[in-house]
């Protein structure tokens, strides 16, 4: 008797991103069908037993890529740094502009002053974006509130984006984002404090509201220093969350050494990143996440080793880190073209970076992938080759998406 599924579409290319040798792990003339929310066949349509299907598409040999994954973004925050870009490119000081109620301080008073609704409205603008461009996985941090009912506030509205619209939202509690206007002054080390509240109270907290599906840190100068992101990382450890880093940015802290030993599912940004730190991560298991759009918004010269991460097999990622103060960037295809262009990524290593390694680096074994028994996330696209998704910008959006088995946007 022939199997029935919900959907089922044949003469399609696949680029499964499956790592069997084959660039994309192409199937020419393929077919997937999709029941209850995963995927239970892929491959080519010759060697599929009978499915019947409650709906069926002739895809006329277009190329279905898994969906994507944005594994990195601040994208619920409050306020305009608009103003403060063009002061800047006036010829204002960053110093002067940070005096003037600028930079991050700016973005934790607007997050503050904002009401969940339209931290959730505007927030919800800015997923739609990326949600046009085939994201159908998306992670979230908090960061931008700094005490744990402004922290909360924020989950609550990443965990709502989850629900409302039809994407798949991780959220990462970033507590230890920046220090706290009202610690400045502080005895001792401010930082210190803020970050015993950090560990003591608010990761308790948000583990108990079941909020955060992660836990990270920004290791650097300007932000925390490795003794205060370790304390962090048992503090998450203690309530079973799993850690990432912001690390090695702009200075080699070894905070990429320091999270691959509490097994982080990724370390993100590493520009600054030492070859001899690269084994310690390969044996984590831990995945690189390249941002291309900070090192681009903010002009910075400092590569991270791309050749090296490559011949240690580490799994490299590619995300927006989407925030409005480094990457005001709303384009997951076009950070694939700005990993390719200043990093050196191959078409196919920026696709399966926001794919396969992007999902990896969420813990999300079963998305990222154009295989039997994966989550029916996936993306239809109208182009001759999927090189094309990375070489254009601006140029492709894919006609039909399906998340979680429902088709949720056609053109
Ligand atoms: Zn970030």
């Amino acid at each position: 008797m022939a199997q029935n599924c919900d959907w089922l579409l044949t003469n399609v290319r696949l680029a499964t991103m499956v790592d069997n040798g084959v660039p994309y792990g192409e199937i020419e003339s393929g077919a997937v069908a999709l029941h209850d929310g995963l995927i239970v066949y892929a491959g080519p349509e010759a060697g599929m037993q009978e499915i019947t299907a409650d709906q069926q598409r002739d895809c006329h040999g277009q190329w279905a890529t898994p969906g994507l994954v944005d594994c990195h973004t601040h994208l619920v925050y409050g306020g305009d740094r608009a103003r403060e870009f063009e002061m800047r490119l006036q010829g204002r000081s960053y110093e002067d502009i940070s005096r003037s109620g600028g930079g991050i301080a700016s973005t934790v008073k607007h997050t503050r002053e904002a009401s969940e609704e339209l931290l959730f409205e505007q927030a919800s603008r800015r997923a739609k974006c990326l949600l046009e461009e085939g994201v159908t996985t998306l992670e979230i941090k908090s960061g931008y509130g700094l005490n744990l009912e402004q922290e909360l506030k924020m989950l609550r509205v990443a965990r709502r984006l989850g629900e409302e619209l039809p994407v798949t939202v991780r959220t990462t509690f970033l507590g230890a984002h920046a220090l706290p206007p009202e610690f400045a002054a502080t005895d001792g080390d401010p930082r210190d404090a803020y970050i015993q509240l950090v560990c003591e109270q608010m990761i308790p907290a948000v583990a108990d509201a079941g909020l955060a599906d992660a836990v990270d840190v920004f290791c650097e100068g300007i932000g925390f220093s490795p003794a205060q992101c370790e304390r962090v990382f048992k503090a998450a450890q203690a309530v079973g969350l799993p850690v990432k880093g912001h690390v090695e940015q702009l200075s080699d802290l070894k905070g990429a050494r320091l999270a691959a030993s509490y097994g982080a599912l990724s370390v993100d940004h590493i520009e600054y990143l030492a070859e001899d730190d690269i084994p310690v991560i390969a044996k984590a298991g831990s995945v690189a996440v390249l941002l291309p759009g900070a090192f681009y918004f903010l002009n910075e010269q400092q590569k991270p080793p791309i050749a090296a991460l490559r011949e240690h097999n580490v799994p490299m990622a590619v995300a927006t880190d989407l925030n409005h103060g480094t990457s005001p960037i709303a384009s997951l295809l076009l950070a694939m073209n700005q990993a390719a262009v200043l990093f050196g990524l191959t078409p196919e290593e920026a696709l399966r970076g926001t794919t396969r390694n992007g999902a990896l680096a969420l813990g999300l074994q079963n998305k990222g992938l154009l295989a039997t028994g994966f989550d029916a996330d996936i993306a239809l696209w109208d182009i001759a080759h999927p090189s094309e998704l990375t070489y254009a910008v601006n140029m492709n959006r894919p006609s039909k998406v399906w998340q979680g088995g429902q088709c949720v946007y056609s053109s």
